[in-house]
């Protein structure tokens, strides 16, 4: 699975990492950090997180 974040839109409040700690996670700095090739068993988790994002910056490619 690939993800892909849109940065130009991601604002970094944060509610991808709440739904998928395991893909997505905040830097000292509060910017949001990626897994940009997680394994297949997290698609639900980031499926959750893409739903979730207020941005909808979140895009999931195969
Ligand atoms: S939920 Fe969306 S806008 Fe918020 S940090 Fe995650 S990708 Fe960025």
């Amino acid at each position: 699975m690939k993800v892909v974040v849109d940065m130009n839109k991601c604002q970094d409040h944060g509610q991808c990492v709440f739904a998928a700690p395991d893909v997505f996670s905040m830097d000292e700095d509060g910017r949001l950090l990626y897994v940009p090739d997680p394994d297949d068993a997290l698609r639900d988790e980031v499926e959750e997180a893409a739903d979730l994002c207020p941005l909808q910056a979140i895009r999931i490619e195969d």
